[in-house]
């Protein structure tokens, strides 16, 4: 077989293992199998650029290179659905429907997907465009993002599809997805997303398709449209389009008549609590695309669908109190402490109220029956206030105007909602909160010490700022809350260690606002060293790509305090990275001549690709599958289990990231 041969049979087999794997649930092979085989499609990729395929399984892990979307106009309008909310409303329709049509007609009820909608176009096959909703007629192409949901087919299956046509879906955030980004953000002090379907259409228009691809979209597929469709039944068309390899929603039914409607809603009502995706009602389909085409359209909506909407979950309880909680970054949360009260399943005690504006715009006084709902909404909300039961006596809910922590006056930024309490260096949640951030994993990485110790050491006046960690011994801490002696060791040495971690992350772990993970990379590369992020104006940082005025002046306002200087002149002084490592030749050796080297896992200190990149520069060779050629496999933590069965079978070498680290100094 020739390398351009394998190229093809590389690609057929990844598309095919990438469908079992997302589509359907059954993977054949194992993640490291499925690794290797795509190791081998890049580098046979790299090595014949005359092979490039835009829908190579290959083209599925996005690019770093920012996008600007273009507008594009859809071939078929795409348009919303009518809402009803009762049984009633949808026996209307059913009416209307049959009268229009006087003859006899099924209906197709499926489930509605609560994402953002995509319209897809195939050619020959061939996934070619992904276009938004926009505003009906147009809407913007984001191809490049889409092709790194995983279970959209880059290339169908079989050959009985039509030469062109269009297939409609939604792109959803899975709720485990939606909570783990939650999570990572609530670290970071980033905004949350109020549901999964704001994040999957915030993540749909990023820029950067490295970054949609991290963020695990998924997608169901409900409507196919083109002039050579296999049936005139959508729901037989929906089976076939699963056949050619798009994921398709099991649950649609067909039904004859109202009854087989309601006890379809009904069951889904409560059932649809145990998906994986968000879903806000039914959505019902005449099912006959002809009948489809005789009922039409109203200016905005399909006459032949309708939307049933499930009603939010609502309770209605008492008003306490509001506490204000005060972040890392000194934002100051207000909190509404309430009745107890059940809600979809939980009990609900505290609800969300974000920022003084909302409080004033629900006009909550404390003592007030409220309504609370849960909705897509991972922490409750409240959505409005019985008025006719308020007491005379209710007083108003004043914002607090003090730190409720340190008693600094609280400031607001213009244009910002929320209130910061501006006392950084001796607020205790601050300060607590920035040393918390510094070691976290995707910071400093300082495993051993989590937010108890932080804690215990800030009580017990060990520490103030993240460059005192640098100063403990283990004779300070040893004893401490029956700390043991190797307990203590472990700790400081996890702090020395830390030492290591290169530049970027160090910029990160400052915890300057607004400055996240992507954005230290981006400032770390555009200003490769501490002291030129430091001294740079405001223009240079404005020509940065991606950095806009609000983390322009962040960096500015940062650099502008004598205290976080001061604090960057100890760790600097502690022997942190405050420049990026060197890139150039000559830092590299031969260390590695004549090994080859196999990587697996997921490391702290550098990205696979770094690693990647080491090796070679060092002399050494990197391979994707261990054989008994390999000299060593660099293991970060997840090592796959075959991955392990078969280095221990040949009695490969299994080193960890600071032993490779400590091998090349
Ligand atoms: P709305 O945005 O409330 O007007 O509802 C219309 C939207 O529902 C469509 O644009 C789709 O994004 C979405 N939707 C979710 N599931 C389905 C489905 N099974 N069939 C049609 N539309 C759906
Ligand atoms: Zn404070």
């Amino acid at each position: 077989m020739t390398e351009i041969e394998r190229i093809g049979q590389l690609r057929q087999a990844l598309h095919q293992h990438n469908y079992n794997y997302y589509v359907l649930n059954a993977p054949e092979i194992s993640d490291f199998e499925f690794d290797a085989l795509m190791h081998e499609l890049q580098e046979l990729e790299k090595r014949h650029p005359e092979c490039r395929d835009e829908n190579s399984p290959t083209m599925r892990v996005g690019s770093d290179i920012s996008q600007d979307f273009v507008q594009v106009a859809h071939k078929y309008p795409m348009l919303s659905l009518a809402n009803t909310y009762s049984e009633s409303e949808v026996a209307d329709f059913y009416n209307r429907v049959r009268k229009a049509l006087n003859e006899d007609f099924e209906l197709c009820c499926e489930l509605k997907y609560d994402g953002t909608s995509i319209s897809l176009t195939y050619r020959d096959g061939k996934f070619v465009q992904a276009v938004t909703r926009g505003d009906g007629v147009k809407g913007d192409d984001v191809t490049n993002n889409v092709k790194t949901i995983q279970s959209i087919p880059l290339v169908l299956h079989g050959n009985d599809y039509p030469k062109e046509f269009e297939i409609r879906g939604e792109i959803l955030m899975p709720w485990d997805v939606f909570e783990a980004l939650n999570r990572e953000r609530e670290e970071q002090e980033e905004p949350l997303f109020a549901n999964p379907r704001n994040a999957a259409s915030g993540t749909l228009k990023l820029q950067n398709s490295a970054t949609v691809a991290s963020r695990k979209l998924d997608a169901y597929l409900y409507y196919l449209l083109g002039d050579h469709l296999p049936h005139d039944g959508h729901y037989e068309n929906l089976k076939e389009a699963e056949k050619w390899g798009f994921k398709v929603s099991h649950v649609a039914r067909k039904c004859r008549n109202l009854q087989e409607v309601y006890d379809f809603i009904s069951y889904w009502d409560t059932e649809r609590k145990n998906l994986p995706v968000a879903t806000d009602g039914i959505v019902l389909k005449v099912n006959s695309m002809r009948q489809q085409r005789l009922l039409g359209y109203t200016a905005k909506t399909p006459r032949w669908a309708i939307a049933y909407k499930f009603q939010a979950e609502r309770a209605l309880t008492r008003l306490h109190s509001v506490s204000f909680q005060v972040g890392r970054t000194g934002a100051v949360t207000p909190v509404a402490n309430l009745e107890p009260v059940q809600l979809s399943g939980t009990v609900v005690k505290r609800a969300s109220l974000h920022n003084a504006d909302i409080i004033k715009k629900l006009d909550l006084h404390i003592g007030d029956m409220v309504y609370v709902e849960k909705g897509g909404e991972i922490i409750p909300k409240i959505t409005g206030v019985d008025k006719s039961s308020r007491l005379a006596s209710n007083k108003e809910v004043e914002f607090a105007t003090t730190c409720p922590e340190c008693g600094a006056t609280l400031v607001r930024y213009e244009g910002e909602a929320a209130s910061y309490c501006p006392n950084e260096s001796h607020c205790p949640p601050q300060i607590k909160g920035k040393i918390e951030h510094f070691i976290s994993r995707k910071a400093m990485n300082i495993d051993n010490v989590g937010p108890e110790t932080v804690d215990l050491f800030y009580q017990l006046g060990l520490i103030h700022d993240a460059a005192d960690l640098y100063q403990l011994t283990v004779d300070d801490i040893k004893g401490l809350d029956r700390m043991g002696e190797k307990s203590a060791e472990n700790i400081i040495n996890g702090i020395q260690r830390s030492k290591q971690v290169p530049y970027e992350r160090v910029v990160f772990a400052l915890g300057i606002r607004f400055v996240g993970e992507t954005v230290a990379k981006t400032v770390a590369k555009a200003f490769p060293s501490i002291d030129e992020l430091a001294q740079a104006s405001l223009d240079a940082l404005l020509h940065t790509d991606e950095i806009g005025a609000k983390i322009a002046e962040s960096i500015m306002r940062y650099f502008a305090d004598e205290k976080n200087r001061q604090l960057v002149e100890r760790l600097k002084k502690a022997g942190l990275q405050m420049k990026a490592a060197p890139k150039s030749e000559n830092e590299y050796t031969e260390k590695l001549k004549g090994q080859t080297i196999v990587i697996s896992g997921v490391f702290a200190k550098h990205s696979r690709e770094e690693y990647k990149e080491i090796i070679e520069k060092n002399g050494g060779k990197n391979a994707g599958s261990i054989s008994s050629k390999t000299s060593f496999i660099l293991a970060g933590s997840n090592m796959g289990p075959s991955k392990l069965e078969k280095a221990r079978k040949l009695g490969v070498r299994i080193m960890d990231e600071d032993d490779f680290l400590k091998l090349l100094e």
